[in-house]
């Protein structure tokens, strides 16, 4: 693109989508920071964004030197604006900070960001990366649990009915369930939310009506008091565990899905899908059962009937059993 013109903010998004494929990135860069400098922009506001840009094209060549230039240049221009395009600057330079191993200077930038990850869920992802890049994986676990943790508290008790709905909780949670399944650890309830969101999301995208398995698995009992030892990734009791399946059915009906059936599960039969070595409580080997479950015949129609048995096995009617569930 030739620099002629002042640059438009449509002008700076084209170049972020354009540059890391351009034959000369770092021209592209250096020309971003000319602009900026030489206040060659269409809009002044848009300084801080293109410095940004800057760095972050000369980082992803691994030209440090230049890439902190135009990072020092962003947050100057920025001044002491308190929004999200302010704060992601901040991260950005801590990031090439930590990279250049200038880890007190990039501590004390990156700090300050800790509450503001609940407002600016862009900038949470620059605050995560920079963690991530300074050796802090598990601070940034702690910092988005914290900010997801907030979030819930704020909205209540109820559960978000698809990605839209959860607004700035779901951009957190996704952060957070992909920084924790590089972390390895196990699933907990906010990252069971998370996958849920992300399931439906993908369903909406692509238009399919089939239920998402995974939410589906029911474990008996006794199965669920064997898994419980090695995950609590299906709820922490199995009160809780045939809550969330009975709040899911209805959410299902409610979203029009018919011919709706629980896939029961077996701690044996899960084992075995994870092969000799392999970890059957991973995510991976949970949602590959599932797929497995949701292909086979053995399934419990949902819903019985009011004063029938409770599709749980329990031996109570549905109404005294499972039903009230739902409201909970
Ligand atoms: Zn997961
Ligand atoms: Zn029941």
């Amino acid at each position: 693109m030739p620099l002629t013109a002042d640059l438009t903010s449509a002008d700076l998004n084209e170049i972020r989508q354009s540059a890391l494929g351009a034959a000369d990135p770092l021209g592209v860069a250096a020309d971003l920071a000319h602009s900026a400098e030489a206040g060659r922009l269409a809009d002044p506001q848009d300084a801080g964004l293109a410095l940004s840009l800057a760095a972050e094209i000369a980082e992803s060549r691994s030209k440090f030197d230049a890439a902190q230039r135009y990072a020092d240049a962003a947050v100057t221009a920025y001044g002491d604006r308190d929004d999200s395009p302010a704060a992601a600057a901040r991260a950005l330079r801590a990031r090439i900070l930590y990279r250049s191993g200038r880890a007190d200077e990039a501590n004390a930038l990156v700090e300050p960001l800790r509450p503001l990850l609940t407002r600016y869920p862009d900038a949470a992802a620059y605050v995560t990366a920079a963690l991530a890049v300074g050796g802090r994986a598990r601070d940034a676990e702690r910092w988005l649990t914290e900010a997801v943790q907030a979030v819930v508290a704020e909205r209540g008790v109820t559960e978000p009915a698809d990605a839209d709905d959860a607004g700035v909780l779901f951009f957190l949670l996704q952060q957070r369930h992909r920084l924790r399944h590089a972390l390895g650890l196990q699933h907990d309830t906010h990252d069971n939310l998370a996958e849920r969101l992300e399931t439906r999301l993908a369903n909406a995208n692509s238009g399919a009506a089939a239920a998402p398995a995974t939410d589906l698995v029911f474990w008996p009992r006794a199965e669920f008091d064997r898994l419980a030892e090695r995950t609590d990734a299906y709820g922490a009791t199995w009160d809780e565990h045939r809550a969330s399946l009975e709040q899911e059915l209805v959410r299902q009906t409610a979203a029009g899905r018919t011919g709706l059936a629980l896939l029961p599960g077996s701690v044996d039969a899960l084992t075995a899908q994870a092969g000799i070595g392999g970890d059957p409580v991973s995510p991976e080997n949970r949602a590959g059962y599932a797929r497995a479950l949701a292909t086979g015949t053995a399934r419990i129609a949902w819903p019985p009937e009011r004063n029938g048995a409770c599709w749980c096995g329990s031996g109570l009617k549905y109404k005294k059993c499972c039903l009230p569930r739902s409201r909970g």
